[in-house]
């Protein structure tokens, strides 16, 4: 493909710092790097703790097992996300229930939550969508009358803003992802934030083998290998020096399709959305779009599948959801990153906008 959908920004020291941990030999998963990152990812979070781990797909699995999920539990997932929300909830024996996302967010639904809720119901993950953060009042508010936890699930939001308060450390536990097609990257990687104090020594443990804090290679509970490495975090120091930029450089493309396609993607009111891959709802055209786009070499990208589509979440639903059913159909992501120049964004809306 001649233009990606999305492509790590690393033109600022990424190379050096990473070079400075090969250098110093500190390339496992202790570092200096490791606790620059972790403390400033904390801050931008404005959580107290931020660990480092492996990837988000087991930010979210770690997250699970701190908040002590057992099988047969039940946790309320959006209906339309990646699927690893789900498969972490399975990981853990849990349930994933999905609740139907809000046409006005894309995020789970929290006039639908309730109704979902079930003696079994433990937790709700609530994703914060194609940048679009979710109603965590509502939310939050909800699982405190229940006595349930939440998840916040910022992979695709870095930087995005729910009623002027930075999205990460808005619940009991924050997960994200530094994937490579995310707005910060290190190719790999992933974090979890919490500001609650025992639980992130709890979250520490079980990162680390399960070891004790307290005595060196003794291992009083099953634990995991979900350890970031010191060049990668490497990679996010250099990242979030240009935390600013990046979003500014990624508000630009999006204001240049927005000029040439005009927005469908709603915003609420108190919500500032991060801008990770620009999102159209094209209707029945949009497998056309895509085809037309990759003839030309450009690369796109459909909207997630409804999980309850997907064979191992089958009948995992309360009910049908038509407003994730329906944008699956329709939604697709075109190419997002800083150094995307304005004439390819001109092109692919020219091709998008031509009649079918
Ligand atoms: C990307 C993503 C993840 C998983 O992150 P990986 O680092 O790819 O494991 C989790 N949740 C959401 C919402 C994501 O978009």
């Amino acid at each position: 493909m001649r233009i990606p959908v999305s492509k790590p920004d690393l033109r600022g020291r990424e190379a050096e710092y990473a070079a400075d941990a090969v250098r110093s030999t500190w390339i496992s998963s202790t570092g200096p790097f490791l606790d620059r990152f972790e403390r400033e990812w904390a801050q931008a979070c404005g959580a107290k703790h931020a660990l480092g781990v492996c990837n988000g797909t087991a930010a979210l699995h770690l997250a699970l097992l701190g908040l002590d999920v057992r099988p047969g539990d039940e946790v309320l997932v959006p209906g339309l996300t990646y699927v690893a929300v789900a498969n972490a909830v399975r990981y853990v024996g849990g349930v994933p229930v999905f609740v139907d996302v809000d046409r006005q967010t894309w995020c789970i639904d929290p006039k639908l939550v309730e109704a979902a809720i079930t003696p079994l119901t433990r937790g709700i993950i609530a994703v914060h969508s194609y940048g679009h953060p979710a109603d965590m009042d509502a939310i939050n508010r909800l699982a405190a009358v229940h006595g349930l936890w939440v998840v916040e699930d910022a992979a695709e939001a870095h930087g995005a803003c729910y009623r002027d308060r930075v999205v990460g450390g808005l619940s009991r536990v924050g997960v994200t992802s530094f994937y490579g097609n995310k707005i910060l990257s290190a190719g790999e990687g992933g974090a979890v934030m919490t500001s609650d104090d025992q639980l992130a020594v709890r979250l520490r443990v079980l990162r680390g083998q399960g070891v004790d804090p307290d005595r060196r290679y003794y291992f009083p509970v099953v634990g995991h290998n979900f350890r970031m490495t010191n060049v990668a975090a490497a990679i996010l120091c250099a990242q979030l020096e240009r935390f600013d930029q990046i979003l500014r450089d990624r508000r630009r493309v999006f204001a240049r399709y927005d000029e040439h396609l005009g927005r469908t993607q709603p915003c609420a009111d108190w919500a500032e959305i991060a801008p990770w891959m620009y999102c159209g709802l094209l209707g029945h055209r949009r497998d056309h779009v895509v085809d037309l786009l990759r003839e030309r070499g450009i690369e796109t990208r459909p909207f997630f599948y409804p999980l309850h589509e997907l064979p191992p979440y089958r009948g995992c639903a309360r009910g049908n959801l038509p407003v994730s059913v329906e944008l699956a159909r329709s939604g697709i992501n075109l190419p997002t990153y800083p150094e995307l120049p304005d004439s390819v964004v001109d092109e692919i809306c020219e091709i998008v906008r031509r009649d079918p």
